[in-house]
């Protein structure tokens, strides 16, 4: 991390494109020994954003070679019917992921759901047994986002040990399990959050940023220590100059005077979380199928 060299834009859109490829040539040898990865993905609602997320998760698998299956279901459907699908998705072995895309409508207990999802299936990695498993250290499905983030991590700076990194955020999603898998990549981390007092002088101590808020552009090269690589999860959409655009919890343009490295909105984490979905259903079908003797490998990590 050098403060001296100009900033390096992380392409999360070139490395997300280098993880699929991965992807799609492990899934030709899967297949080649009979097992036809495949994703059911389940959307209750007409939620508009749901429908792209979606419509790209379904995309990208058929992409890979991963057999998708849409599960639409009407918003006013009830919980004990998602739980019956679910159920008959965990007894289908020919299932290897189920992701039930969020969020669930206010009538539908969120925790129930994704409690009754076979954690062997649990692409989103959200199941209890799967963060218990992360927090443990142990190899286990993990949620997309913050595995994405890792490899972005990994990928610019080599090996993370001993270097300081804070996160902004400690959502289930993003926060806590980034914070996991930072701590299992030997990192020391501080996780700042909404009753956070002194963020700005705790973040400015920093070697890694991870920002996942949801506040436009909250952190600017105040915020940041010289040569900090900075990792922006957020996406907030704005009104600026009469148009409407995404922007992340980083003021892009600020930040690039201070910091090493530092990932754009969009075409940074996202293209990522997608990417390590279809390598959780990757994960998910070896796991299901531990003769293959294929590593479940869906974050590289030394223990
Ligand atoms: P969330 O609302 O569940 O959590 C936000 C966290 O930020 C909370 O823990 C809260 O304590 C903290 N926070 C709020 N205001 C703060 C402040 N002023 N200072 C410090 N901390 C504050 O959100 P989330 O699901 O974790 O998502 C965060 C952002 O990341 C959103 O913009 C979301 O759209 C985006 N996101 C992007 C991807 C992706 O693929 N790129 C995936 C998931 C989420």
């Amino acid at each position: 991390m050098n403060a001296v060299l100009p900033p390096t834009l992380i392409d999360g859109k070139a490395a997300a494109a280098r993880v699929l490829a991965e992807v799609g040539s492990e899934v030709l040898t899967l297949k080649a020994s009979g097992i036809a990865p495949a994703l059911a993905v389940v959307l209750v609602g007409q939620d508009p954003a749901s429908q792209v997320y979606v419509r790209n998760k379904v995309l990208r698998a058929e992409e890979c070679g991963i057999r998708s299956l849409e599960h639409k279901l009407p918003a006013e459907t009830q919980e004990a019917d998602l739980l019956a699908l679910i159920h008959s998705l965990n007894a289908d072995d020919s299932v290897h992921g189920i992701l039930v895309q969020l969020p669930l409508p206010a009538h539908i207990d969120e925790t129930r759901v994704l409690q009754a999802i076979d954690p062997l299936k649990d692409v989103d990695g959200f199941h209890a047994e799967n963060v218990g498993g992360l927090s443990q250290g142990r190899e286990v499905l993990t949620p997309c986002t913050p595995a994405g983030c890792l490899r972005l991590l990994q990928d610019t700076c080599g090996d993370l040990s001993g270097q300081h990194a804070v996160v902004i955020g400690r959502s289930n999603i993003v926060g806590k399990p980034m914070a996991a898998l930072l701590l299992k990549a030997h990192c020391s981390v501080t996780v700042v959050h909404s009753r956070s007092t002194n963020l700005r002088e705790l973040c400015r101590q920093a070697d890694i940023v991870v920002a996942a808020v949801g506040r436009p552009r909250l952190v600017d090269a105040d915020w940041l220590k010289p040569g900090a690589v900075v990792i922006d999860v957020g996406i907030n959409r704005i009104e600026e100059d009469g148009r409407s655009k995404l922007v992340g919890d980083v003021d892009f343009d600020s930040a690039l005077t201070r910091a090493a490295a530092i990932t754009p909105v969009p075409g940074g984490v996202g293209p990522m979380t997608i990417a390590f979905l279809m390598k959780n259903t990757l994960a998910a079908a070896r796991l299901q199928h531990p003769a293959t003797g294929l590593p479940l490998s869906t974050v590289e990590n030394p223990a």
